[in-house]
């Protein structure tokens, strides 16, 4: 059978990493038409917002499959990462790393098993890249997390884990301190671990991976996580096994899967012929799998692992400048290595993950706004601002709960003050809070407030099922 994929070389060391995985998919026997197409910084160049043109788009919108090298982002504002924009329009939202100690590969932690898989929610979280200037000096981003995303990426983690006849997964959240968001995550992770008894679940706090992951990182066998937590900890789980040249992914949505290294586009090695190109090699060992060329992937990973453990041919990061040969030395000695198996792996067991079933929405049985917080800019000192507030709404529904600076309370005066600016949040709340507020009433106090004062932005305060859906402010009682 012939497959159809769509082949995005990159930008950088992209080329050079994903023609070596081109050849050696080709040299062990699978058929593949490629499609290829441009991303990133040439089509950043010529002018297009999102580097990504529309006959890219609609070959993988014809393939589904796509082998990917890095898209360098252009830094500072307007263009979006095209890397990010490919997995957001396929709705790619399980991103699969998986960090396995490698034979010949010395590094801290050698001999320690180091075998987990990080599971990476892949298209909500502060990576929506929904961000705002406030006010000239203060920048915002919105961490969006939803129960249906939550609920797709924990349920990938526990049928991945089954298929892989992994034991446990961790749920990696910073739920302490971020209650809503990190929260649904913990949350929706407790829900669904009941249905998997066969599977040990735990949740640990965020920085206490980082920290266990330094220290024994072979306990760990399947972590799952938020978007912006998930790209840290793979890049820190690749440093364990040797570097960003020996980690793989592989992005998984329902209808497009798209596989890529970790790494990125490496700017100062590109044409240099001296980069690692094994972690795109594995995304296409992982790719080949989701073909169902289980035959072809194990060929091309025992060939690798045998180029690494016998043959003891390593690139510039693993032995050093004087050392290493270059990415096409190594390329040829992989294929020449196809058909030969290296004894001192333990081969997963791969199975395909059973299409996920994500249940309805709990229903809310109760919901009310009782108030809003007000976001405006003034240089008056919170005493100032509150009391005047205070006077202005003093004939409305509302009155003034608290003012806070950077989500710490300033007004009424706690007692001690932390650095204020020019940007505060202003929490009013309905007198009588057992009615729904009116929209309209929200839209007189704009209205008065504006009079007097630059607001910046509104959130209303809802009550779902009698438990309040906002934050407090530190010192807010
Ligand atoms: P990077 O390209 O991943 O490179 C960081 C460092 O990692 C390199 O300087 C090198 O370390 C090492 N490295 C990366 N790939 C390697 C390989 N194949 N073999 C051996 N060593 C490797 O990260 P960056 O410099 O922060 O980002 C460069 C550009 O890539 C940026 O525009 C970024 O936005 C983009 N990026 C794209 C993707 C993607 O396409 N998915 C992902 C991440 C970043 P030493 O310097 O120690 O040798």
């Amino acid at each position: 059978m012939t497959h159809s994929i769509t082949l995005i070389r990159g930008d950088g060391i992209g080329p050079e990493v994903v023609d070596a995985t081109q050849q050696i998919i080709e040299a062990a026997g699978v058929k593949i038409d490629w499609e290829v197409c441009e991303a990133g910084a040439k089509v950043f160049e010529q002018g297009l917002a999102s580097g990504i043109p529309d006959e890219t788009l609609e070959s993988i919108k014809r393939t589904r499959v796509v082998l990917k090298g890095p898209l360098a982002t252009p830094i500072g504002y307007g263009e979006k990462s095209a890397n990010v924009t490919l997995r957001k329009l396929f709705e790619t939202y399980a991103c699969i790393r998986p960090v396995k100690e490698f034979p010949g590969v010395t590094t801290p932690y050698s001999g320690r098993g180091i075998d987990f898989v990080v599971v990476r929610e892949n298209v909500e979280d502060l990576y929506a890249g929904i961000e705002y200037m406030q006010t000239p000096t203060a920048a915002e981003c919105l961490k969006l997390i939803t129960r249906r995303g939550c609920e797709k990426i924990i349920r990938t983690a526990f049928e991945l884990a089954r298929a892989e006849n992994r034991k446990s997964v961790h749920c990696a959240t910073k739920a302490n301190i971020m209650k809503f968001t990190e929260g649904m995550m913990k949350r929706t992770f407790e829900d669904v671990a009941k249905e998997y008894p066969d599977i040990a679940a735990h949740h640990i706090i965020i920085d206490n991976c980082a920290h266990q992951l330094v220290r024994t990182p072979e306990q760990f066998e399947t972590i799952v996580t938020t978007n912006m937590n998930g790209d840290i900890l793979s890049d820190l789980g690749s440093g364990l096994v040797g570097g960003l040249g020996f980690a793989p992914g592989a992005n998984l949505g329902s209808e497009v899967s798209i596989f890529e290294a970790v790494h990125g586009s490496a700017p100062k090695y590109a044409g240099k012929n001296v980069i690692n190109p094994t972690a795109v090699i594995l995304s296409g060992v992982m790719m080949l799998r989701h073909l169902g060329e289980f035959e072809a992937a194990n060929a091309v990973e025992q060939a690798v692992l045998y180029t690494l453990g016998v043959s003891k041919i390593f690139t510039r990061d693993v032995v050093g400048d004087k050392n290493g040969v270059p990415t096409t030395q190594f390329t040829q000695t992989v294929i020449d290595n196809l058909g030969k198996s290296f004894d001192g792996w333990m081969p997963r067991e791969y199975k395909t993950i059973k299409p996920l079933v994500i249940p309805a929405p709990a229903t809310v049985h109760q919901r009310q706004v009782i108030g809003l917080d007000l976001f405006l800019e003034d240089p008056a000192s919170p005493a100032e601002l509150g009391q005047s507030l205070e006077n202005l709404i003093a004939d409305t529904p509302f009155k003034l709960k608290m003012i806070s600076s950077r989500g710490v309370m300033v007004y009424p005066d706690p007692g001690v003050m932390p650095d204020v600016g020019d940007f505060h949040r202003c929490r009013f709340i309905m007198r009588d809070t057992s009615a729904d507020m009116p929209q309209t009433q929200a839209l007189e106090l704009l209205s008065l407030i504006g009079q007097h004062y630059r607001w910046v932005h509104i959130e209303k305060l809802n009550v779902f099922n009698n438990e309040p859906a906002f934050s407090k402010a530190q010192g807010e009682n």
